[in-house]
């Protein structure tokens, strides 16, 4: 086989990472004076949001884009400042 015609398989990655989880603070996503709201039509799937998220309240699937876990998300703004094609913006919490 001719190096032109090598087929990459897929890799998949499990990486072991701390969940958020509720402490004597309580649920920490009521500090938050923004909140990240993601539009999954524009998502890429880069997970870029995921993998810079300092608290990993971040989801990306394929098939179903971005969920926040907003019981925890303390809205400091990283996901939208690293998303490359804007699809997260900050609004003010109500
Ligand atoms: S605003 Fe901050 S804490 Fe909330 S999801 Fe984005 S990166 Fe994570
Ligand atoms: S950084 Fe933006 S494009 Fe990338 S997965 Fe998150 S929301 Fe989607």
């Amino acid at each position: 086989m001719s190096k032109s015609m090598v087929r990459l398989e897929p890799i998949k990655y499990h990486v072991p990472l701390a969940r958020p989880k509720q402490g004597v603070a309580g649920k920490t996503g009521f500090w938050r004076t923004e909140k990240p709201i993601v539009d999954n039509e524009k998502c890429v799937r880069c997970y870029l949001c995921e993998i810079y998220c300092p608290v990993n309240v971040i989801r990306v699937e394929p098939e179903t884009g971005v969920t926040i876990d907003y019981d925890y998300c303390k809205g400091c703004g990283v996901c939208s400042d690293v998303c490359p094609v804007n699809a997260i913006r900050m609004v003010p919490e109500e």
